[in-house]
Parts: structure tokens; sequence; C-alpha cells
């Protein structure tokens, strides 16, 4: 009697499906780990509003996965019984792609292949990975709490049915129909060594069937009795991060990233730490390879999982981690904040404030230790987030000077537009009574590598940083100095040389500003109100003239930002 309905899946799916398919045939397998990733989160789900609500348990509050073949049919079938999905839910989360940065990624497809399949591992694969091996796929789920369950059928080609059932528990079951040549998955050992590869981290038990043994004789006569046929655990099923560090491998803490941050690449490194005292907390932090593609959105999530005494409390607590740190990835593990929880109690909070401040602390000294020990790794990461990171100085004030150790720029040491020169290389280089960081800010890379006020420096051989992001003037107007050294704009005002002049030069300076006598004051009656002063300069060695900012008034660079924001 129930009525099917047919709905189309949103354009992007098919264009995720079709690309999915083609990209990923190589790596086919990890659709088992993205189904029991979901698996668990939706157990995680379910305790958390367990919490509140324990007869949402139903009696069974033993939440687990389960996994079987059948060799007839041809099917494999995820089964949990976390917290389910309702017919709307079924239809945003199985029907459209609800993931953030959807729009840019899909603006980024380039239609060449090798380069898309690159693409598909920044975005994350999630549940249609299904269709990597599956020709048609069936959901049936119950909510929690409710009567009524749907099932979804697709067979991944434009469209899906939707039709009210029964399940006789709550929890969902994913059904692949596998594909002709994709047998492979029905074998009850490669299954195994799948979950055992990527899935062995996942908190809760993941469980596949034991065939009952008959009673049989061993080789001396002796009886080897009957065993009973049973669900039987095939991972380890302990929250990772509650284990020793000297435990967990490498790869672990690799697969376990791409669980919690829904990321396919591995991450670049991590900070697995148990902290106690006033506050205890277990944190483990990952630094991403790649940027997601809404870094710049305003309205993207980002955040830590919370969880509290090993209870999953919620995504994205943004509360812990500065704005400048917002691509840091991971979770938390509290064991003082209450289980009831909330954003707002979380907003304004003692322990908050400690875990943050400590969990800062973590991140950059992880990064402080890869600059030093990874420096090709650590040029990856500035690639990615050091727009990011220039926020902080800014932002945090009481972290400056470790947040500017990690800071890398262009300079004129090498003239290349690469950032890759950090402050104590530049301090490393500095001349003989150099005291000054020098550093000219312009729009664009070339226009700094050719500013004029650079001639100067360049003929004496002095280093000077070259900047040219947007963020660049607004990250100088928050440093003054680095290991005791003052930073120094070239561009503003008179710029003095100090002990870098010497006594001859000056002299010639002197001799030369003669000769030209009257023509500052000509110059300076030509262009009347356009111009605060004309001066006599010795900075510049090839062009005639250049034009400056008075040491207290905005450079040329703030006010176009002002300008471009509306002031
Ligand atoms: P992600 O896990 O990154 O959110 P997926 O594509 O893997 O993306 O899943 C999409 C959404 O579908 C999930 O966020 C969840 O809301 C829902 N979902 C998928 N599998 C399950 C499941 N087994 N139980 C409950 N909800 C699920
Ligand atoms: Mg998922």
């Amino acid at each position: 009697t129930a009525q099917k309905e047919t709905l189309g899946f949103q354009t992007e799916v098919k264009q995720l499906l079709n690309l999915m398919i083609h990209s990923l045939y190589s790596n086919k397998e990890i659709f088992l780990r993205e189904l029991v990733s979901n698996a668990s989160d939706a157990a995680d789900k379910l305790r958390f509003l367990a919490l509140q609500n324990g007869d949402l348990y139903a009696g069974d509050a033993n939440l687990r996965v389960r996994i079987s073949a059948d060799k007839d049919a041809k099917t494999v079938t995820i089964s949990d019984n976390g917290i389910g999905m309702t017919r709307e839910e079924v239809i945003n989360s199985l029907g459209t792609i609800a993931k953030s940065g959807t729009a840019e990624f899909f603006q980024n497809l380039s239609g060449d292949q090798a380069k898309d399949s690159q693409l598909i591992g920044q975005f994350g694969v999630g549940f249609y990975s299904a269709f990597i091996v599956a020709d048609a796929v069936t959901v049936v789920t119950r909510k929690a709490g409710e009567e009524k369950a749907v099932e979804w059928h697709s067979k991944g080609e434009g469209e899906f049915t939707l039709a009210e059932v029964e399940k006789a528990s709550r929890g969902t079951d994913i059904i692949l129909h596998l594909r002709e040549d994709e047998g492979e998955f029905l074998e009850e050992y490669r299954l195994r060594s799948i979950v055992t590869k990527y899935s062995d981290h996942i908190s809760i038990p993941v469980e596949m069937y034991k065939q009952p043994v008959e009673e049989s004789e061993g080789p001396d006569g002796e009886k080897i009795p009957a065993q009973p046929g049973e669900w039987e655990a095939i991972n380890r099923a302990t929250a990772l991060w509650t284990r020793d560090k000297s435990e967990v491998s490498d790869e672990e803490y690799k697969e376990f990233y791409k669980h919690v941050g829904h990321d396919w690449e591995e991450p670049l490194t991590w900070a697995h730490n148990k902290v106690e005292g006033k506050t205890e907390y277990t944190s483990l932090l990952y630094i991403p390879k790649k940027a997601p593609f809404d870094l710049w959105n305003r309205d993207r999530q980002s955040g830590l999982k919370l969880y509290v005494q090993r209870v999953f409390i919620m995504d994205d607590a943004e509360q812990f981690m500065p704005s400048y740190l917002r691509f840091v990835k991971g979770l938390l593990d509290s064991n003082d904040l209450p289980l009831n929880v909330s954003r707002e109690i979380l907003q304004d909070n003692k322990i908050t404030q400690a875990i943050r401040k400590g969990c800062t602390s973590r991140v950059l000294k992880m990064l402080d230790r890869m600059g030093k020990n990874k420096p090709e790794e650590y040029q990856t990461f500035w690639n990615e987030f050091g727009k990011v990171l220039k926020e902080g100085p800014a932002e945090d004030i009481s972290n400056k000077e470790a947040i500017a150790k990690l800071l890398r720029f262009s300079s004129t040491h090498t003239d290349e537009s690469t950032e890759n020169v950090s402050l104590e290389q530049y301090i490393e280089r500095m001349k003989d009574g150099q005291d000054k960081i020098y550093y000219v800010v312009a729009d664009s890379f070339e226009a700094a590598k050719s500013s004029p006020h650079l001639e100067i420096f360049r003929k004496k051989g002095i280093e000077v940083l070259l900047m040219a992001d947007r963020v660049d003037e607004w990250m100088m107007s928050h440093l003054t100095e680095f290991n005791e050294k003052q930073f120094a704009s070239i561009t503003r005002g008179d710029l003095d040389l100090g002990d870098l002049d010497d006594e001859e030069t000056k002299k010639a300076q002197e001799e030369s500003e003669k000769e030209v006598e009257g023509l500052v004051e000509r110059i300076q009656t030509v262009l009347g109100d356009k111009v605060k002063e004309v001066r006599f300069t010795h900075r510049l060695t090839d062009s005639p003239a250049c034009v400056v900012v008075d040491d207290n008034d905005m450079s040329s660079q703030m006010q176009k930002l002002m300008e471009s924001v509306g002031q």
C-alpha cells in the first residue's frame, strides 16, 4: 500500500557520482570505510541525544555496526543501530550534497580526469562512494523514537525512489547491490581485511557473523565442542585518543584523521596529548595537507569535535581554536565540562578558555617543530594556510612572538615569489650595524620587487622582505618587533639607515644636495597641495623620484584596503 515516490538528485550529485565512479576505480575499497564512518557518526549522535532522553535506546544501548554479505543475492549490507534518519533527512542527506564548499568544488572541475580525481580527494567522498562498487543501493532507515521507516533506492543515475516501509528496530541498513565484476567484496576475508585496514579505530564494534561450528573430533580422538554462530567484533573498538600514544601507529593516526576530519587526504602532522592537573582533557589535533575550498567563507563551520568523558557532544566546536588557526582539525575530550554543555555555555567559560589556551600553544609548537625539522612539509603548510596564519599577530597578542617565528616571506635575498624566508633567517643575514628588519608592501609581488624604494638597499646589499598579500599591511601594523629588532617599512618617511651610512657617503650626499639647490622648492610649488612635502633623498639610485608616506600616515596599501571595505 505504501506509495513510491520518485525524486531527482540535485545536479551536483549526478556530476559527483559520475566523477567518483570514474576516478576512484583504483581505490574501490574505500566505500566500506565511508559507510562504517557514517555508522559510527550515527552512533555518536544517538548517544548524545540519549543523554537527555534515555528512552531513545529502546532497550538496546549496545551500539554497533554489522557487515554481512549474501553471495546469492550479490549484496553487501552495512547495518547500524544508530540515530537513523527521517524521510526529510533522507532527502536532504542522500539526494543533495550538503557539504560546504560544494559550489567552489564544482567550479574547480576541469573535465580533465586526472586533475579532477585529485580534487575529489580534497572534497571527500562519503555516502555516494557506495556507487563505486554497487550499481544499485537500497537504504532502509528508521529514526530513533519514530515508528515509520523509509526506504531509499537508487541506481545512481539521476533519480531515487522513496517509500514508507516496516523496519523492526531503529537505525540504518545500507544494502549494496554489487556490480557484476565486484564479487571480491562478497568474500568475508576481503571485508575483514578492509575493516582492519581503515576502521580499526572506530570506537563502536564493527561486527561480522561467525558461522556456527559443529562438534568434531581432534587428531587424537578428543572432542572439540560445537560453537554457536555469533556476531563478533573485528575491530579494536576503543576510542583511539584514549589509547597511549606509544601504542598508536602513524597509520592509525592517519586513518583516524580521515574519519574525524572528513578528509580523504592524509594529514601533514598531528599532536596527541593528555593534559592532567587543574583542567583535564585529551586533545588530538591535526594539520591538514590541503585547504578546504571554503576556507575564506565567513559562514564556514570550523572547529574541533567535542567529547565529554568519551561521549560525543558536538561537531565544529569553534570555541577551542582562535580564528587564525581555523584550519586545525581534530578532537577534544574534556573531563571537566558537564555532559549537557551547550554552545552558549562554552562561549563564556573558564574551562573553555584554559583548553583553548593549551590547544593554541600546542598547535604553535607543532608548527614550529615542523618548520625546524621538516622544512619541506612546512612549506606545503605555509603555501596552503600562510594567509590565515597572518591574521595571528592582530588576533592573538599574547602569542605574537611565537606566531612571528612561523611567518614566511619573500625577500630580495632570492627575489622569488615563494614565501620561504623566516624572520630568524633574515636576522642571521643582517649586515653589521643593521638594527632593523626592512620590508616593503605593494599590490603585487612584481610591484614589490621592482619598487624604487629598494634601490639603495640593493646597492648596499641589505635584504628587504617583499610583501604583496592583502593582509600583509594589516599584519605589519600589529608587528612592531621580532627578537628585539624593529620592523621598518622602506616606503615610510625619512628612512634612517643609521650606521649603515658611512662618513664618506654622507659627505658626498651633502655635496650633491648643494648641486641641485632650489629644485626641491620648484617641484613643491608646481605640485602645491597635492603633496605634503617634497624632500631630497639618497635612497634612490636609478629612479629620479618616488612617492612616500609620512611615518604617521596610512600607507597606500592600507588606504586601498580601507577603500575596498567601504571606508
Ligand atoms: P558526511 O559523513 O561527511 O556528512 P556523507 O556523504 O558520508 O557525508 O553522509 C551524508 C549524511 O547522510 C550524513 O551527514 C548523515 O546525516 C547521513 N547519513 C549517512 N549515513 C548515515 C547513517 N548510517 N545513519 C544516519 N545518517 C546517515
Ligand atoms: Mg561520511
